[in-house]
């Protein structure tokens, strides 16, 4: 056990644990700014397939940050101790994520494992399940995908038409999903599919852990309009997977699902903020950069974003606020979802007007065009990303307003 481990497990309040978040932090990772030289080359160093020796080192660099995060007990900080995990409250979790949001940890690989299927394992998995993946997870060893989405069904994903038949003490799977995020280096995936055809569309679904390795999966990345391949098409012919890999029970992974997407989508709103997320504060680096600080027109557009991160960040304590009071993530979470992504497509627009003819140049030679096209073209993928703002604003619409149910087809 290391010895910020140890102090953890003593009677340290908050702001003591704050002290040794800060001290980890400032001793062991580089702060954010795309002007910083190692925080340009861990973004040039981002998930693409078409660069096999750069996402290695990428992905070298994910996972010994994570182990690192691991040993000094800032991994799984809310996830129960007998699973790895260090059995503090979200309190801890808040004080973690505020501290590290200012540093550049490269821990984008892990956002679907920790931020949604492990939750979901701890939540309804088994014990032999949570003893198994819980600590893999924590320290960056295997990683994991989400696998719900398919050609005809993304908002709509009881739709789903995977097909998943029982043969003996195993189920036999077979059909595609797709946009499944980083397919190509997850070791485990939490897949939905219907295991009862003849129920109602919601009913009849299973959830289950998979092995990626299985024989009969195929994974083929898909180009994305920034070059990167971070997502996948994943086929399924004939896989075999143990029935003891049925995560949750068979039949009600419907409800299996809410629990991650719940979860999903309080990550991309309340969650820590990956590095790639523009601030206010690297626009204002950016205008100081080109000398255009002084122009007024930017200046508003600048304070907007600033303005519209102080509503985030209200939002995002307030969510937290119901989480320690121990209640479920409700419609706030899509209530910050569209807020943080509404945020990042005006950033990311308001960098690359700041960065000037170099953002559309995209030369890898200049920092401002390379960092803030890429950051241009990752934007709109949020607003699909964890349900689209159009679904955000349905779930207002029903569950906040109380407006009338959207006719639906399947439904009377
Ligand atoms: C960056 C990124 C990463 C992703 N990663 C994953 C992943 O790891 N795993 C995974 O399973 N999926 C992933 N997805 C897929 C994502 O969940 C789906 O793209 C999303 O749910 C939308 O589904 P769709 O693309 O099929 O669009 P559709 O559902 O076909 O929607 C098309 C359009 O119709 C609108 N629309 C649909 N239904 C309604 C309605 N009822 N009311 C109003 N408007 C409606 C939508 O808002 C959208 O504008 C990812 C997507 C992106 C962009």
């Amino acid at each position: 056990m290391t010895e910020a481990q140890q102090h953890i497990d003593g009677t340290d309040d908050l702001e003591a644990f704050r002290d040794r978040v800060r001290t980890w932090l400032a001793a062991e990772a580089p702060r954010q700014g795309w002007l910083r030289e190692e925080s340009r080359s861990a973004a040039a160093a981002r998930p693409q397939t078409h660069d096999v020796a750069g996402f290695e080192r990428y992905l070298e660099r994910a996972r010994s940050c994570q182990h690192a995060l691991f040993d000094a007990g800032f991994a799984g900080i809310t996830w129960p101790k007998e699973y790895g995990g260090q059995g503090l409250s979200n309190r801890e979790q808040v004080v973690f994520n505020e501290e590290s949001q200012a540093y550049d940890l490269p821990l984008i690989p892990f956002t679907i494992g920790l931020g949604m299927c492990g939750p979901t394992v701890l939540a309804v998995g088994t014990d032999a399940q949570k003893r198994r993946h819980a600590t893999p997870m924590l320290t960056g060893e295997e990683i994991w995908c989400q696998m719900f989405s398919e050609p005809g069904a993304g908002s709509d994903v009881a739709g789903l038409q995977m097909r998943a038949e029982r043969a003996n003490d195993q189920w036999r799977i077979n059909g595609q999903k797709v946009w499944t995020s980083g397919a190509h280096y997850s070791r485990f995936g939490m897949l939905l599919a219907r295991t009862s055809p003849d129920l109602p569309k919601h009913r009849g679904l299973t959830m289950f852990i998979v092995d990626m390795q299985t024989p009969g999966i195929q994974i083929r990345p898909l180009r994305q309009m920034n070059g990167a391949s971070g997502f996948n098409e994943v086929f399924f012919d004939d896989v075999l997977i143990p029935a003891e890999n049925v995560l949750g029970e068979v039949d009600d992974g419907w409800r299996t699902s809410l629990v991650t997407l719940m979860n999903e989508r309080v990550a991309i709103g309340a969650g820590r903020q990956s590095g790639e997320t523009p601030t206010a504060q690297s626009l204002v680096e950016l205008a100081e950069h080109r000398g255009i600080s002084h122009d007024s027109a930017l200046r508003d557009a600048v304070a907007e974003v600033y303005i519209q991160e102080r509503v985030l960040s209200l939002l995002s304590h307030r969510i937290n606020g119901s989480i320690l009071q121990g209640k479920a993530p409700g419609p706030e979470g899509s209530v910050a979802k569209l807020v943080a992504t509404a945020l990042a497509r005006r950033a990311a627009a308001l960098g690359a007007e700041l960065a000037g003819p170099a953002a559309q140049a995209w030369s890898p030679t200049d920092p401002a065009g390379d960092h803030w096209a890429a950051v241009m073209l990752m934007a709109p993928g949020l607003s699909i990303a964890g349900g689209t703002d159009e679904i955000m604003r349905n779930i207002i619409g029903e569950r906040v307003l109380g407006l009338p149910k959207e006719p639906s087809a399947t439904k009377r």
